[in-house]
């Protein structure tokens, strides 16, 4: 019986041995990468910004208000190098009432980015299934999953970008997702159509499954509401809201930390931890019922990988405020110090101790 035991512990004395230089050279590129700070930008329900069909910015009486979208990725663009800007996301809603003309808007104003930050977009319920009424809005929106988005932000253009992963449907670009490497560490960030439908969610389970050393954002318009509560409401269209999200594929998945939406006026931070102990910090923001539709209201989110932490900063571009208030400005604990799997081949020494226990 002392044979074998001592056959594999030589066993592991070589493998560490010869795998020691490897794994100094891996421990070196994780310390010299994971020091430098990191930010992704966070864009909220821009539907007020563009809103040429209803026109429901009217209320606050200062006209079209387009260019509030274009000071946010304008803030954006020309500030990527002050703060290591690697990617942004928007939430959804990014028009009013899923309008050409505004969607003409939204293609402009996020324009601003290409080349310089890359970014994804999530369809909210404005964005989609538009019909008109008799109702004192003059329509109603979401009744289905039509949409005009995929003309001004096609699946072709975004699919020869580096950071593209892939989508849902071959031809559309309502569910996808995005990858990119930032501190050493790399990232994957899948985009949900509003209330996913089963088959988008098996796609994500699959697109999170295959890439463990991913760390994962999810990116969905409604999920979380103002109580810190997931969303529970059934809708006439097929498809999940935030609870069955979270019970048929969020909680899965050991590398998923964060889910980020909007949908819901207000600020929100829900922390609960996944099937396997990991925290998954689900965050809302969206600043849509605030002056002027939210006056270019944003997020930026400085992940600080030395103190394994991610500070909130809420901004606004067009006044040059931060909003500093304990929903609006924050940090959140996020190990990034340790790899999300360990390099190929190297057995930990807590494996080791385990299997000698075996012999
Ligand atoms: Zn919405």
């Amino acid at each position: 019986m002392k044979r074998p035991a001592r056959l594999v512990s030589c066993f592991f004395s070589l493998l560490v041995f010869f795998a020691a230089p490897l794994q100094a050279q891996k421990a070196k590129e994780d310390s010299a990468q994971t020091a430098e700070p990191f930010t992704i930008a966070v864009l909220a329900d821009t539907q007020y910004y563009c809103d040429c069909r209803l026109k429901l910015s009217a209320k606050w009486g200062n006209g079209d208000l387009r260019r509030y979208f274009f000071e946010q990725t304008e803030w954006v663009r020309d500030n990527q190098k002050r703060h290591n800007i690697k990617f942004l996301v928007h939430e959804g809603d990014i028009v009013q009432a899923d309008d050409p003309e505004e969607w003409a808007i939204a293609k402009e104003a996020m324009s601003v980015l290409d080349g310089t930050v890359p970014y994804c977009l999530c369809l909210g319920n404005h964005d989609m299934g538009f019909e008109k009424s008799n109702n004192k809005y003059g329509g109603n929106i979401g009744v289905n999953r039509s949409t005009h988005f995929n003309t001004y932000f096609p699946r072709a253009k975004f699919a020869k970008r580096r950071e593209f992963g892939g989508t849902f449907d071959p031809d559309r670009h309502d569910n996808s997702w995005y990858h990119f490497e930032a501190a050493g560490m790399k990232f994957l960030i899948v985009a949900l159509e509003y209330h996913p439908r089963d088959e988008v969610l098996d796609w994500a389970n699959g697109i999170v499954a295959e890439h463990p050393d991913h760390r994962a954002i999810v990116l969905t318009h409604a999920y979380l509401k103002g109580n810190k509560t997931r969303t529970t409401n059934k809708l006439k269209l097929k498809g999940n809201n935030g609870e069955q999200m979270w019970q048929k594929f969020v909680r899965k998945h050991k590398n998923i930390f964060m889910v980020l939406c909007g949908h819901f006026s207000g600020e929100a931070v829900l922390t609960s931890a996944g099937d396997h102990g990991n925290p998954v910090h689900q965050i809302l923001s969206d600043y849509q019922e605030m002056n002027n539709g939210g006056e270019s209201w944003l997020r930026y989110m400085v992940f600080q990988p030395d103190a394994s932490k991610i500070s909130i900063h809420t901004y606004n571009p067009a006044l040059d405020k931060f909003k500093n208030g304990s929903s609006s400005k924050f940090d959140l604990n996020y190990p990034m110090a340790v790899p999300l799997v360990p390099a190929p081949g190297l057995a930990r020494p807590s494996d080791a101790n385990a299997l000698d226990k075996k012999q």
